[in-house]
Formats: structure tokens, sequence, C-alpha cells
């Protein structure tokens, strides 16, 4: 039986960069994945939805063309070629996650690992009576997460996706329904509405995105409501009542929507199928871990989604860097609080560090300060004018400690406050910065000089 320094079960953001450090740093590393190389992320995940992102931005972009003097044809959305590229996208980048493994000398295994007791794992592989058995010095468990299914009456009818599904949808639905107004769901609504289906969001909460700022929220429904997307806040779908190939989705107050595609995006939930034998200490429903991703079993270690922390690819990535660096090396100074939190919509929004609220409850006093993307030369130029740049520092040190952005490169953008709180900057690093013009991220240091009552272009308060 092969014995290894450190087997990796799950080959996502976590699993792949956990083993590649692992075997960068001397150990004999093996990695195991039951499914395609890059996790969630990469196959069914980031990846995949900012491609058919793009895709939706190419569409709105002609249609809006006119506006600008620019006239072309309506466009025509071949969605079968559309998944092409996509699939297209995912393989070769795929690929090149086994290829980093295979240049890092790791050993890939490809099937089902179920932890057994003594240190061994079995590996089941599809199309192979015999399993193969190998032993682990360490183990780390990437598994990552699955969808979590509603408890609706009627949700296990054929036809209702989850977010896996619907990026395999070779139709575009007339009317798709979408049960959460989280990130995912946001994304789904941005996407399948540019490519022409009418589109409702139902979010049991009394706003879109309810966990980011009240002022992004409030900006982000006003702007998928002007795109024609109906939002339902404070609802909750009661059941959903298939009737040939429409459903009939009820809602709170016995409201029936007729719709012919549902979309769930409510939560994740972690993949321990296969760790039963290690009886190991959950937190949350998710595995537990301590400061060094040691789970309750000894030799044991955990990272990525499955630990419940911050179910994001870059978290992922960070913690399969430290896990590796935490067993054979000096771990990095990576803070994994300090993490940005991007939604791909329209406008795009980005978060980092403390909300205001928080900022307050932390901070004596803070300071805020505000752009405006209507104010903003390059956005005018791109005709898009929804959005602010907000920024937060303590007010006695003008260090910074949180920002949040919504507005077109809000994504891009965020990287540079990231890295000015990361080194404890404050908004005079930011406002003595001279960034470039017309940038959408010359914005941030005209909140920054907000931040310190002095703005240039703002009108005067
Ligand atoms: C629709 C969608 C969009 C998203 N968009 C973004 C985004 O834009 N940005 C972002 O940061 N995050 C995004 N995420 C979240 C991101 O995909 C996850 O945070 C990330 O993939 C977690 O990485 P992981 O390695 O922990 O787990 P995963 O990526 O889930 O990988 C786990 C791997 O383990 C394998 N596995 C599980 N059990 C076993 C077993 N017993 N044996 C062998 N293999 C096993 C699985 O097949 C899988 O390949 C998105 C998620 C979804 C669903």
């Amino acid at each position: 039986m092969e014995k290894y320094d450190v087997v990796v079960l799950g080959a996502g953001p976590a699993g792949y960069v956990a083993a590649i450090k692992a075997a960068q740093l001397g150990a004999k590393t093996a990695i195991i994945e039951k499914d395609f190389f890059g996790g969630t992320c990469l196959n069914i995940g980031c990846i995949p939805t900012k491609t058919l992102i793009h895709d939706a931005d190419i569409v709105r972009s002609i249609r809006n063309a006119s506006q600008r003097g620019i006239k072309v044809n309506k466009p025509d959305v071949d969605i079968k070629k559309i998944l092409q590229n996509k699939n297209d996208v995912v393989a070769s980048l795929s690929q090149g996650v086994n290829g980093l493994l295979v240049s890092n000398g790791v050993t890939i295994y490809d099937g089902i690992g179920t932890i057994q007791p003594d240190q061994r794992i079995e590996i089941k592989k599809n199309d192979e009576e015999d399993n193969e058995r190998i032993i682990y010095e360490k183990v780390i468990i990437a598994t990552g997460s699955a969808n979590k299914v509603p408890s609706i009456e009627g949700i296990e009818e054929r036809g209702i996706y989850t977010s896996t599904e619907i990026l395999d949808a070779e139709e575009i639905p007339e009317h798709l329904l979408i049960i959460g107004g989280g990130a995912i769901g946001c994304e789904f609504a941005t996407i399948y509405k540019a490519f022409g289906s009418k589109v409702t969001i139902v979010e049991a909460m009394p706003r879109l995105l309810p966990e980011l700022e009240k002022q992004l929220s409030i900006i982000m429904t006003k702007s998928i409501k002007e795109r024609g997307v109906e939002v339902k806040t404070n609802c909750s779908v009661k059941s959903i009542k298939k009737t040939g190939r429409y459903f009939e989705v009820i809602i709170d107050e016995d409201e029936k929507i007729p719709v012919d595609r549902v979309l769930y995006a409510i939560g994740r939930k972690p993949n321990l199928t296969g760790l039963e034998a290690l009886d190991l200490e959950m937190e949350n429903n998710f595995i537990k871990i301590d400061e060094n991703f040691e789970t309750s079993a000894k030799n044991v270690y955990a990272v990525g989604d499955v630990v419940g922390k911050k179910l994001l690819a870059h978290v992922a990535f960070a913690m399969g860097r430290l896990v590796a660096e935490s067993i054979y090396g000096e771990k990095s100074d990576i803070d994994l609080d300090l993490v940005p939190n991007c939604i791909y919509t329209l406008p795009e929004i980005a978060t980092v560090g403390l909300t205001e609220k928080k900022a307050k409850e932390t901070y004596k006093e803070i300071t805020v300060g505000k752009f405006p993307i209507f104010a903003s030369g390059k956005a005018k130029t791109m005709n898009l004018e929804d959005g602010v740049i907000k920024i937060i520092a303590e007010k006695a040190t003008e260090k910074i400690v949180g920002a949040h952005i919504i507005g077109p490169n809000a994504t891009e953008i965020i990287g540079e406050i990231t890295a000015y709180i990361k080194m404890n900057g404050t908004i005079s690093d930011i406002s003595n910065t001279i960034h470039a013009h017309p940038t959408i991220s010359e914005g941030i240091m005209e909140a920054a000089l907000d931040a310190k009552g002095d703005s240039i272009h703002l009108l005067k308060r």
C-alpha cells in the first residue's frame, strides 16, 4: 500500500493549493478527486458564472449601443453556443490545474475517497470493482460544499434547478423564478434578464443581499428593478406545483406565480461523505478546526468551504496555502479576516473590512467618506452612473477599517483598498496617492478626501 506524508481529499481551490504547497515544501503528496479538478469554483461556480456574466454584458452592451449612436441588429442569443464556450473555458482551466499538480510532483487519484481508521483511505473508482487503498501521515480534508435544498413542498420536481443544473440548461426560460436574493441569486438574475427571460426574485429577508451595507443593497435593488427584474422581499415560497411544462409557485399571501423554471440558491452545506469514520467535531454544521486548521482528530486537517468560515474561492486558496505551511513550513502572514467579498451583478459590488455599523461599535469615533459614481468622469464615459464608493476609517488614527463599493469595476478596485488595510494604511495614504485619470479607482482617492473633509470633485456640503 502506497504511503504519503500528505493526502488531500478534494481538488477544489482549497485542496489543489494545499497539495501543491505541501509538495513544494517537500512532502510526498497525493490528491484524491471524485469529479473535476478545480472543484465547485472552476467547474460549477466562479468561472462558469462569470463567463455567462460576461456574455450577459455583451448582450446588454449591444442592446444599449443605439443610445450611443451605434446601430446594430438585435442580439440573437444562441444558448447552446454560449454553453459550449463556457464549457471550453472550464475545461481549459481544469486541465491547467491538473498540469500544476503534476508539475509539482503531486500524485493524482481519481475516485471517491473514504477515510478509514488506521490512517488509510479507500479510493473507489466508478468503473473499477477493486478499490485502491493508500496510507497517510496527515490528511487534509478539502471536500467543499454543495447546494442546500430548501424545505418547500414540490422542490424535488424535475426542472427545478440548483445553481449547478442551470449552468447546463439549454433553454432560456420564459420566466425564471429565483428563490434566494443573495449573491448567487442576484448574479443569475443579471445573466437571465440580459438573455431575455422575465425574472422574479423571492427573498425571505427584508432586502436583497441582506448581508451587505443597507445603502449598497438599496442601490442594487433599484438598479435590478429598473432593468425589469421583479423583486419580492419579506416573502417565502410555500410550495411549487408542476402543471405540464409550467410551475405554479405559491408564495406568502397565497399569491400564485406561473413560471417555466425555478432556481433555488439559498446557501451551501458541507460535503461530509467519506469522513464518517473520523467522527469529527462540528461547529454550526461545518467541520470545527483550530487556528492551525486541525480538526478534532489528530493529523486530520480541514480547509475551504467544508469549514464554513467564508465560502469564497480566494479564502479557500489562502487556507490551502496556510494549512500546508502550518504543517511543513512557516505560516505566511495572511489575515483570514481581511477578505474582499465581490458580487458580479450590474452594478458590481465589492466590500472589505468593517461595515459602518460594526466600525462604530469597534472604534470610539469614525469618519466616513463617499464618492458617488455619477460624479466619476470615467463612469460617465461608460454611461454607468449607479453606485457609490465608501471608505470608513478610525477618526483618531485615520486608519482605514472598511470599504464598500457598488459601481463599475468594483470587483477589481477593491484590491487597492484591501492592500491599504493590510498595510495599516490611512485615508491620507490614499488621498495623497496620485490616481490615474480618468479611472473608476480615482473615486477611491475622492472618497478618502471626502473622509478628511477635503473633497475637490464634490459640491461643498
Ligand atoms: C454558483 C456559484 C458561484 C460562485 N462564485 C464565486 C465567486 O465568484 N467568487 C468566489 O470567491 N467564490 C464563488 N463561489 C464559491 C466557491 O466556488 C467556493 O468557495 C470554492 O469552490 C470552495 O473551494 P473548496 O476547495 O473548499 O471546495 P470545492 O470547490 O467545493 O471543491 C471540493 C472538491 O472536493 C471533491 N470531493 C468532495 N468529496 C470528495 C471525496 N469524498 N472524495 C474525492 N473528492 C471529493 C469535490 O468533487 C470537489 O471537486 C461560487 C459558488 C457557486 C456555487
